[in-house]
């Protein structure tokens, strides 16, 4: 390595004003660039100047990208700093070009710390390590490194150790973050699916409250739930004789397994047919009335998880039910996502019948909004509250040693505030 970084100074020309004003689009495209250059991103800061112009840092674990923007001369002045072999950084030259839509652009690019010129310097590494890692000798722990979760409005941050798990699988990119707060944390596509600290929460509400109030749950199916908690929490229904899991991705399973043993315990059960493949496929070619309870705990509805929102899938999912059967699924924040929080009830009410949809909330601190929601959809009579059996409730929720369900949060989690049942006209 003849120097130790390399630094590329650009400029790009006749640019689309419009985009070198919208700071989000300006992230957007200086993270997907890091990326695209195989960089790890640790933080990033934009700022949005008034009336126009964007400055922003991507700080990456092979140093920075930094930019500023003219719109009303359609130029921008970009560095791109890259340390190590790992990252080549006119990858991300050309990968802005084309989000930039530059007329064109020029870079001259800097050998950063010849190695002929430097020295090592003979010093203590010790004196170099903060007092955490100073005691215990682990890695030297740099100060703010952040998670964070956003859209163009919402963010969520979590403070994290490092990164223990970084696949890209066919179907998304599959992370584990270490977190301070929240211990180890999987995302997918950089959205927070699960945590070792608040998975009880999700868990426990997408489980228990159908297991309880059906009459005989005897086969249940999963579709989704790579993590293994809801199959964890299901599999403590002695009376199930079997259940179904469908995961479409064996990346999701293995990074559990490893990183989450917590949440992915019950993954070798002998109860549990674990079956990897695409939950839309498996529910159009299941028999019909073949489950009790199907419940759907997939991401959101975007990349392998859109079908899983579609009414040809709610459809196929009605008919695979059994008479008496129920379907539950995650519906979304009626904070965050509103519009398919809406859709999703009118999708559950034209199929099951309004009568027989029934939505309730839990509270999950690393989702966004911490509000979260559940469908209670029932093909037959099964009710979540009427005839509900407060004592065995109460007494499952004793002998499991459960963290967050029990019968009071089982009746008061239908209880919805205003706003959310005009959303749904309940
Ligand atoms: N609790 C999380 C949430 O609310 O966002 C969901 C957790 S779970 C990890 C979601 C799983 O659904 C992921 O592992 C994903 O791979 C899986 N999934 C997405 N689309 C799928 C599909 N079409 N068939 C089967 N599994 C799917």
């Amino acid at each position: 390595m003849a120097s130790l970084g390399r630094h590329i100074i650009v400029e790009y020309y006749d640019c689309t004003p419009e985009i070198l004003n919208d700071v989000t689009l300006i992230q957007e495209s200086m993270e997907g660039a890091a990326e695209k250059a195989g960089a790890t991103i640790i933080n990033s800061t934009f700022h949005h100047f008034s009336p126009y112009g964007v400055s922003g840092v991507v700080v990456i674990e092979e140093s920075h990208l930094a930019i500023h923007t003219w719109p009303e001369y359609g130029y921008a002045s970009v560095d791109l700093f890259t340390c190590g072999e790992s990252v080549d950084p006119w990858v991300s030259y050309q990968y802005l070009k084309d989000a930039f839509e530059a007329g064109h652009g020029s870079a001259v690019e800097l050998k950063r710390g010849e190695m002929a010129l430097l020295s090592k310097k003979a010093f203590d590494i010790q004196q170099l390590r903060d007092d955490k890692s100073a005691d215990d000798g682990s890695p030297i722990r740099t100060k703010d490194v952040w998670f964070t979760e956003r859209d163009d409005k919402i963010a969520l941050s979590l403070k994290h150790d490092g990164k223990l798990y970084d696949q890209q699988s066919d179907f998304q990119r599959v992370e584990v973050y270490n977190t301070q707060a929240y211990g180890n944390m999987l995302t997918l596509d950089g959205m927070v699916m699960t945590t070792e600290k608040d998975e009880y929460v999700y868990h426990e509400m997408i489980t228990h409250i159908p297991l309880l109030t059906h009459p005989n749950p005897k086969r249940a199916l999963i579709i989704g739930g790579g993590d293994g908690g809801t199959a964890r929490e299901m599999l403590r229904h002695e009376g199930l004789d079997e259940v179904v899991m469908v995961e479409i991705d064996d990346k999701v399973i293995e990074a559990c397994k490893v990183h989450l043993p917590s949440i992915a315990s019950a993954l070798d059960h002998p109860k549990l047919n674990l079956i990897v493949d695409d939950g839309i496929k498996y529910v159009k070619e299941a028999a019909a009335g073949s489950f009790d309870v199907v419940v759907v705990d997939s991401t959101d509805p975007v990349g392998p998880a859109e079908g899983l929102f579609s009414v040809e899938f709610y459809k196929e999912v009605h008919r695979i039910l059994s008479d008496n059967g129920v379907m539950i699924t995650q519906s979304e924040s009626p904070r965050f996502n509103n519009k398919v929080f809406k859709e999703i009830y009118q999708v559950y009410g034209s199929i099951f019948g309004n009568e027989r949809v029934h939505c309730y909330l839990a509270y999950i601190p690393t989702y966004p909004t911490g509000m979260w929601s559940f469908s209670y959809s029932a093909k037959g009579d099964a009710h979540p509250l009427k005839g509900f059996d407060r004592e065995k409730s109460r007494k499952f929720s004793e002998v499991h040693d459960l963290s967050y369900y029990n019968e009071s949060i089982h009746e008061s989690a239908f209880a919805l505030p205003n706003f959310v049942k005009k959303m749904i006209n309940k």
